[in-house]
């Protein structure tokens, strides 16, 4: 650990799960190079936010929480932007706030080190230029910070683009990492104890092993089969990419969480092309029809977009009526917010705000609906979860279930459940986001 005060850090993260991982990497690659992580800005030498550009909203608050901390710099702290804000805004960042001294998108964190010993030397640094890269950010040096489940980034980047996303042009070229390398990592994992593995990716069933070995979901299930694991995740897939055999692959191997996220984004053909998605509703609903066809029960998430340009209410109809059919466990839902670079950008009828808004609260109100009554289904079931916490204040226990369910659950007092473990919890109540339930003895 160093004394000297400039090589203390501060970490503040926005945005996506991919950012989480990619700032556990980033924090690993500093303290190996002798940096010491505190926990506030004030104790800090160097200020690190890694942003998130997928919305306007996201991008704002980097900009606020750099204004806040200008003042400080009179201390001689020292300031840098990472990630996806850092790629798009590029070396205007230092325009916009002088203060900051080092610019870096997700791309170019392999050569952290080198510009860490740069802006030890007093010089403003960028890392912008590796959006082309084929190579992923491969560390020994990954901090995890939950010792039992850990994210695994198998494929970065995206070829995609989609007519409203920023992603392609903050996240570079779509990169695959081979899967040898991706079960030694995950074998690591289990071998230091991890039981859960998520498996990371913008589109993570797009993957492709630049070794030609396995396809995604053959390397589900070799991650699923290493000894010590217990459940893998994956997220985000993509409709386009989304195979039958990944549902196989769920039913062969039991250690395969039970739940899909499959954005849909509209359920108007009409705005899917506009949208450049590249499938129809129907193709949509044929994978779904494969999910839910499963022998296990799969729990089914989505993200969806309400307002994109052109969007009639009778499109918008269409994405009420999707939530009906398909029956999701959960949806993310946003607004759209107009990106730099992409191409909608250069689309006619945008949606007032308000009505944005409007269209918002109304999917928002019919999906709580829904799940209210797809939770409700789980009362009486004996459901295994993993432990994560107590809520003191409540006197419960806060388990986590294969398909990705809260289960808080009450325990005779002289049980202590431990953080990690998996138990048995059977379901008593239910409510649109979480359900109740109590320990089986
Ligand atoms: N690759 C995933 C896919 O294609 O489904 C999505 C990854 S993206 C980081 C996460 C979500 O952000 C998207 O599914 C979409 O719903 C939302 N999103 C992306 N760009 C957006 C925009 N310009 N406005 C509103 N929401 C957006
Ligand atoms: Fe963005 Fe589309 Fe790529 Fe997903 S697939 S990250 S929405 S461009």
């Amino acid at each position: 650990m160093s004394a000297d005060p400039q090589k203390t850090f501060y970490l503040e993260v926005f945005g996506c799960q991919m950012n989480v991982h990619d700032s556990e990497k980033v924090v690993g690659t500093l303290l190996a190079q002798g940096y010491r992580q505190v926990p506030t800005v004030e104790e800090a030498g160097l200020i690190l936010y890694n942003t998130c550009s997928i919305r306007d909203k996201a991008e704002q608050k980097v900009f606020h929480r750099l204004a806040d901390y200008k003042k400080l710099q009179k201390q001689g702290k020292r300031f840098g932007v990472l990630g996806c804000v850092a790629q798009q805004e590029g070396a205007k960042i230092f325009e916009r706030a002088p203060h900051v001294s080092l610019v870096c998108g997700s791309a170019s964190y392999r050569n952290l080190p080198q510009m860490l010993v740069q802006l030890e030397a007093g010089k403003r640094v960028t890392g912008l230029d590796d959006r082309e890269t084929e190579e992923c950010f491969e560390t020994e040096f990954t901090a995890r910070t939950n010792p039992h489940r850990g994210y695994l980034t198998i494929i970065e980047g995206c070829d995609k683009f989609c007519a409203y996303c920023v992603v392609p042009f903050t996240r570079g070229k779509e990169r695959s990492r081979t899967s040898d390398s991706v079960l030694a990592e995950a074998k690591g994992m289990a071998d230091l104890g991890y039981s859960e593995v998520q498996l990371l990716g913008q589109n993570v069933n797009s993957y492709k092993d630049p070794s030609g070995k396995k396809t995604f979901a053959e390397l589900l299930a070799a991650v699923g089969e290493i000894a010590g694991v217990r459940r893998v995740r994956f997220t985000t897939s993509h409709p386009r990419d989304f195979g039958r055999d990944i549902v196989e692959a769920i039913d062969a191997v039991s250690t395969l969480c039970d739940h899909v996220h499959l954005p849909v984004q509209s359920g108007s053909d009409a705005v899917l092309d506009a949208m450049q998605r590249l499938y129809t509703r129907e193709q949509y609903l044929e994978r779904i029809a494969w999910i839910q066809a499963a022998r296990r029960e799969i729990s089914i998430t989505s993200d969806m977009i309400v307002g994109f340009p052109g969007e009639t209410e009778a499109d918008f109809e269409q994405t009420l009526s999707l939530l009906d059919e398909v029956e999701y466990d959960s949806i993310f839902c946003f607004k759209y917010s107009p990106r730099p670079n992409t191409p909608s950008l250069q689309l006619e009828d945008a949606i007032p705000e308000a009505e944005k808004s409007r269209r918002l609260i109304i999917l928002q109100e019919k999906q709580r609906e829904i799940q209210r009554r797809r939770y409700q289904r789980h009362v009486g079931q004996i459901q295994e979860v993993m432990v994560e916490g107590k809520n003191q204040a409540r006197n419960q226990w806060i388990g986590r279930t294969s398909q990705n369910k809260t289960l808080n659950f009450t325990a005779p007092q002289e049980v202590v459940p431990e953080v990690g473990s998996y138990i048995a919890v059977v379901t008593t109540g239910s409510f649109p986001n979480s359900l109740l339930g109590e320990m089986v003895i």
